[in-house]
């Protein structure tokens, strides 16, 4: 697909956040349908605290110039049975449609309600503005590497969400997944790393301070790494063969695993995945006479289903592959490249099929030509390798409007004395040893001659 179905209208990233609410909008998007024209709203939407039964969202709806929607009252969204829901996130597989008009969307949590019964409400004196956060992906090469390697060291839950280097506020604290916290959370609401954790690794000092140490070290274990070097170099030689030695260990592992597929491919008869496999494989075992084998057997089906350009080609590669050779010269005989088949065909003196296949090409060649009937001198019948057309008149042969009749001989019909074919109710035999072509017509016989 190179174009995407979906069109992004809007990006819905809040900024603004009450510390004492239960849930939050984490992020959204309002996307076009190109297909069916429809807008969609889609949400992510948090649970924060426990025991919610339901969720209230506010959707204000404007057009493509920033007005209100007309006519269209501002949506109020519920999201029940919040307590049965055993993720975290709600409402992130349920696509919200909206009027098809809507280009822009402020969306707002307005209400909560706990399976206590008691009712949380928005109240916009409470909303706090997100302060800006570093992105850890904006920090300096060596701080972000130190980042991964804390990461390594003691993997955090979530270490895909925390985004930036957390903020310690006079009332709150903002998580490296860029949520806002009351400072009586001792882990974030929404990721749920500890809050101790977060200041103490992801910060830009205790970083740097790792990264140089960490670059110390390396500096270091460089030096001895020198010294040493310098006095086990025989010792070295043997840890180079132990090296080559696994190398050569895994090389002969993967190359068994292929190996072993590379038949399974062949069993199943998926020729051309087997071809593949053991060509990769190169000298390993006997890999290349299982390529052939494979190219081979592919050949033989494509003839089956009369492929013969495609068998041909392959024939012709696998050259003296068992009996490629033969089955090259003769498919050159079935496709009419005659002189290319008898070529072929005259080399394999040992092969009893080969010499057949002989006769019938030099047969075939012999009756190559344009003939001509000889009671009234109209009829006209060119041979062109498998190829007869037949036409009332030279001049008609090559008008498709005064076309007349075109058929491919038929390998059965072909033998070393006698060629046949028929246009009903006409019967035609050529005799290769009197080199003469004969119409026949119920007792009625027109004989034919030869005017090239
Ligand atoms: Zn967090």
């Amino acid at each position: 697909m190179t174009t995407s179905r979906y069109h992004r209208l809007q990006e819905i990233t809040p900024d603004q956040y009450e510390l004492e609410a239960p849930a939050e909008i984490e992020k959204g998007a309002l996307l076009l349908d190109t297909q069916t024209k429809t807008v969609i709203l889609q949400l992510r939407v948090n649970k924060l605290k426990p025991n919610i039964s339901s969720i209230m969202i506010r959707a204000d709806l404007f057009d493509d110039v920033g007005r209100v929607l007309k006519g269209a009252d501002p949506l109020i969204l519920t999201y029940s049975d919040v307590n049965l829901i055993e993720t975290e996130v709600i409402g992130e597989q349920t696509p919200i449609i909206l009027d098809p008009s809507v280009r822009q969307v402020e969306v707002s949590l307005i209400e909560v309600h706990l399976t206590s019964g008691r009712i949380w409400k928005t109240q916009s004196k409470n909303l706090i503005q997100k302060p800006e956060q570093i992105a850890i992906l904006s920090l300096e090469p060596g701080l972000k590497a130190q980042v991964d390697r804390e990461y390594e060291i003691a993997p955090p839950k979530n270490s895909k969400k925390l985004k930036f280097l957390p903020i310690q506020s006079k009332d709150y604290w903002v998580c490296a997944c860029g949520r806002p916290n009351p400072n009586s959370s001792v882990e974030c609401e929404r990721c749920g790393i500890d809050k101790n954790w977060g200041f103490a690794i992801l910060n830009i000092e205790y970083l740097r301070n790792k990264f140089d140490a960490f670059l110390e070290q390396s500096r270091l274990s460089e030096l001895e790494q020198k010294k040493t070097r310098k006095k086990t170099t025989r010792r070295l030689i043997a840890i180079i063969s132990f090296a080559t030695l696994l190398t050569m260990l895994i090389y002969y592992t993967i190359s068994s695993i292929k190996y072993v597929q590379g038949l399974d491919l062949l069993a199943l008869k998926q020729y051309n995945e087997a071809s593949t496999v053991f060509e990769s494989l190169g000298d390993f075992r006997n890999s290349n006479e299982l390529m052939n084998e494979a190219d081979y057997q592919r050949a033989a089906e494509l003839v089956e289903n009369l492929a013969y350009q495609m068998a041909l080609d392959i024939y012709r590669d696998l050259n003296s592959y068992k009996d490629s050779e033969f089955y090259h010269g003769k498919l050159e005989y079935l496709a009419g490249d005659l002189l290319t088949a008898r070529t072929i065909l005259q080399q394999l003196k040992d092969n009893p099929d080969a010499k057949k296949y002989l006769e019938k090409t030099n047969a075939l060649l012999k009756f190559q030509g344009t003939w001509v009937d000889e009671l009234t001198g109209d009829y006209i019948i060119v041979v062109s390798g498998r190829e007869v057309t037949y036409a009332l008149y030279e001049r008609f042969l090559d008008d498709p409007k005064h076309f007349y009749y075109k058929v491919y001989l038929k390998d059965d019909n072909i033998t070393s004395d006698r060629i046949t074919f028929n246009n009903e109710p006409f019967f035609y035999t050529y005799d290769v040893a009197k080199n003469k072509l004969t119409e026949y017509l119920e007792d009625i016989r027109i004989t034919f001659h030869r005017t090239n």
